[in-house]
């Protein structure tokens, strides 16, 4: 039952990370990373079969070389992979309004990715780069790739969740809407909720939070995204490591016209030097925040607003669940690993009924999974994220129906 593996490619701006599943058994054979390309301290590590490795590369590093190196140093050499790979699933930051699920490639689909790049301009021309490098190194697979978007699950988040007050020529020509992001892991994250609480998806009502370098809350409603704190870029709602999530708008023309910060440069300040690391001018790594939280006065402080944002978050997406609420979900690395966010979070949501229990705070971190609430509470939910093995499952799923047809 070797031969249904995916080759899963997610290229980011400046880095790639890849992988080789079996979705059928959940099995990850083959998983790495290369990243600072560019630039001379760029790398590709990688992992099989518990066998791992990591090679230098150099300045002139970029995703056509690393897609390369991949197929012909490793897969090539690994006959095994090779041989199996059915598909190529890839994911795609920005599929704009046309895409509600993961799709076959094909030329149409190329043309509404290279549309959309002007909403996510860092990644998705990068991401086409991928897959015409694909047709090009696989050329069986040329027909055999499948785009997966972060935004595709939100489409269903009705106008009163997706339109900004703005004159509506705005949305209605220039397609200026929220979007959302991280719909692969937010998908994920609470399918997997759902079998564990055994509630049917489709009825399935929860608070997923993808805390991470990037994150945002969604609340999910019967199985489907109601809304999602990310928008038109992956810049509005939480405090984030280094952006600055929800401000005041004016901001950004008090910047440029009073301070003389040129529009660029605001921008890189909002994007790169905000959040986390703009608050404490230290850091955005929570693992140095969680340590130093008691000894640092900044660090306490910008760790009680990243959680008044979060508190407030979901608290008020609470309300836009119809029914019960069934769960909330904490993912990505901080959700996944910080007792310290999880705990003064939760805090603020008694009078929600979410209650934590300390011990399952303090045991369920570093990849596992598990409740975190005391038996009178609301369950709370931490879920790692795995979107490369969502990818999978979509890739494989859609191939599949593909050669039914
Ligand atoms: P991600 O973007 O999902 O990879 O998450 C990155 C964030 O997770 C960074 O801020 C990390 O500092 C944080 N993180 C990773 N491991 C831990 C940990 N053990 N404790 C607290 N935060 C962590």
């Amino acid at each position: 039952m070797l031969n249904k593996l995916v080759f899963v490619i997610n290229c980011g701006s400046s880095s790639l990370k890849f992988s080789v599943i079996n979705p059928l058994k959940k099995e990850i054979l083959f998983f790495g990373l290369a990243e600072h390309f560019h630039n001379k301290n760029s790398y590709i590590k990688w992992n099989i079969n518990n066998n791992k490795q990591k090679i230098k590369f150099n300045s002139k590093t970029n995703h056509k070389i690393v897609l390369n190196y991949l197929v012909e140093k490793i897969l090539k050499k690994n006959l095994f992979l090779y041989k199996n790979i059915i598909a190529v699933g890839h994911r795609i930051v920005h599929g704009g309004e046309k895409f509600t699920n993961s799709v076959i490639i094909n030329k149409k689909v190329i043309k509404a990715i290279e549309e959309a790049s002007v909403f996510a301009p860092l990644h998705n021309p990068i991401q086409l780069i991928g897959i015409k490098e694909i047709i090009k190194i696989l050329p069986k697979l040329k027909n055999k790739q499948v785009a997966v978007f972060d935004t595709a699950f939100h489409q269903t988040i009705p106008e009163t969740s997706y339109l900004y007050a703005l004159p509506i020529k705005f949305y209605k020509k220039y397609k200026i809407r929220r979007y959302g992001a991280h719909g692969t892991s937010h998908k994920y994250v609470s399918t997997i909720a759902a079998k564990m609480l055994n509630i049917p998806f489709n009825i399935f009502n929860c608070i997923s939070c993808h805390l991470g370098n990037g994150s945002s809350v969604t609340v999910i409603n019967k199985g489907k995204s109601f809304d999602t704190s990310m928008g038109l870029t992956p810049l509005e709602g939480l405090v984030m490591g280094t952006r600055c999530g929800n401000i005041d708008p004016a901001i950004i023309f008090y910047m440029n016209k009073q301070l003389n910060i040129k529009i660029d440069e605001i921008y890189k300040i909002l994007t790169e030097k905000s959040g986390m690391l703009g608050l404490t001018n230290i850091t955005s790594d929570f693992r140095y925040i969680e340590d130093n939280y008691l000894k640092n006065v900044e660090i306490k402080k910008a760790t009680k607003i990243f959680v008044h944002y979060l508190a407030k978050y979901i608290a008020s997406y609470s309300i836009l669940i119809k029914n019960k609420i069934h769960a909330i979900i904490f993912t990505g690395g901080i959700g996944e690993n910080s007792i310290l966010i999880r705990e003064k979070t939760i805090k603020k949501l008694k009078i929600l009924n979410f209650f934590l229990d300390k011990k399952l705070n303090n045991e369920i971190i570093h990849g596992k999974s598990g409740l975190i609430s005391t038996i009178d509470s609301i369950p709370i939910l931490v879920i790692p994220t795995n979107e490369e093995l969502m990818i999978a499952h979509d890739t494989f799923k859609i191939i599949n129906n593909q050669s039914n047809l």
